[in-house]
């Protein structure tokens, strides 16, 4: 706030009035060809936002056709096997999105008939939709002034109000939030959220933003003051969490050991490769093995991976053993039907790239 009264909050209030005129025009010109663009669908819509948190676009892409193949409605994702939609996911992280995705799909079905809510409380009230999430799809679908608040918006806000205030802080983000529900233009809310998307995904860039393109260089602050390239701010981040692990792959014949991951917790219920915590010699891994109740023959390669979550780091050595036997506690699955069966999470799928190993 005091930030504002230095400035004059009569300036950046009419900083945000002028938005819509400069940035409608430029978003009808310029806005990408997307997938999830082709109409306004709200599943689709949900879909493409959900899909898209913390995931870039050119990944999100091919994700996005896939799944509304396999799911092309609410309730044929609301009466899909979990299991599916967690394959269906493979590859994108996060996976907690997939489970809340279907957990939304069911309350849909069973709270408002198969009909997607109008609301912006009453989307807000599905699993795994927040205050973001809520804005954009009920701006977006349903022509409500409701911002959509997120990195690329505030990176905008920040820059052109020339803040130093850390983005991060929930009071910044309900500032922001505030000014620009003043703002939304009657009728064109849905372009207009998405041109404040549009314009932080390819204009005002986290890294060289090109100011020379922009429909706000002559209004915005950071341009005039020569400081986009310091903002926005961001309180300093803690140090990601190191786990060593050894993980077992198990083979007997033509299969492969694995097993379910706890329901709770990271990537639940996805699959996994037996693992244990620490870092094992090949020797100590082979006796590790047979606590297992497999019975092991030498490693015959070791691969070394190192796996980066938002708040833990996994530092892993995985050790390739031929069995002769196979134990009930794990479920063996052929080799050459592994990616097709079971949703496994990257940390883990990259053991079976077939590259450098020793021993
Ligand atoms: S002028 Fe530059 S810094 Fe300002 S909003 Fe546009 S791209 Fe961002």
């Amino acid at each position: 706030m005091k930030e504002f009264f230095r400035k004059g909050l009569f300036a950046v209030q009419n900083i945000y009035k002028a938005l819509p005129v400069r940035l409608l025009p430029w978003f009808r010109e310029n806005a990408r060809d997307l997938p999830w663009r082709k109409d306004k669908n709200p599943y689709r819509v949900w879909l493409s936002e959900i899909m898209l948190q913390q995931t870039r676009v050119e990944a999100v892409r091919g994700y996005f056709l896939q799944f509304l193949e396999a799911f092309p409605h609410i309730r044929a994702l609301a009466e899909a096997d979990p299991d599916a939609v967690l394959k269906k996911w493979e590859g994108l992280g996060y996976y907690s999105r997939a489970r809340n995705l279907q957990k939304a799909a069911k309350v849909i079905m069973e709270v408002h008939d198969g009909k997607f809510p109008e609301t912006y409380a009453e989307i807000l009230a599905l699993p795994g939709i927040g205050a973001y999430t809520a804005g954009a799809i009920s701006s977006i679908c349903f022509e409500k002034p409701t911002p959509a608040v997120d990195g690329n918006v505030l990176r905008v806000t920040a820059r052109m109000t020339d803040s130093h205030s850390p983005i991060d802080l929930p009071a910044v983000k309900k500032e922001v939030t505030g000014n620009l529900e003043k703002i939304y233009p009657a009728g064109s809310c849905g372009d207009f959220t998405q041109s404040l998307m549009e314009l932080g995904a390819t204009v005002c860039t986290p890294k060289s933003p090109h100011c020379t393109a922009c429909p706000l260089s002559d209004i915005c602050l950071a341009k005039k003051h020569g400081t986009a390239a310091v903002l926005p701010k961001k309180t300093p981040k803690k140090q990601r969490r190191k786990e060593e692990k050894t993980v077992f792959f198990f083979t007997c014949g033509d299969k492969v050991a694995v097993q379910k991951r706890n329901a709770e917790g990271l990537l639940a219920n996805l699959w996994e490769f037996p693992n244990i915590p620490d870092v094992l010699s090949a020797d100590a891994a082979v006796k590790a093995a047979t606590a297992f109740g497999v019975l092991p023959d030498a490693p015959t390669k070791a691969k070394e991976r190192i796996h980066i979550f938002t708040h833990i780091e996994w530092h892993m050595t995985c050790y390739y053993i031929p069995c002769r036997n196979t134990p009930s506690c794990f479920v063996w699955v052929k080799q050459d039907e592994l990616s097709q069966s079971i949703a496994l999470p990257t940390a883990f799928k990259m053991f079976l790239e077939d590259d450098d190993d020793r021993i």
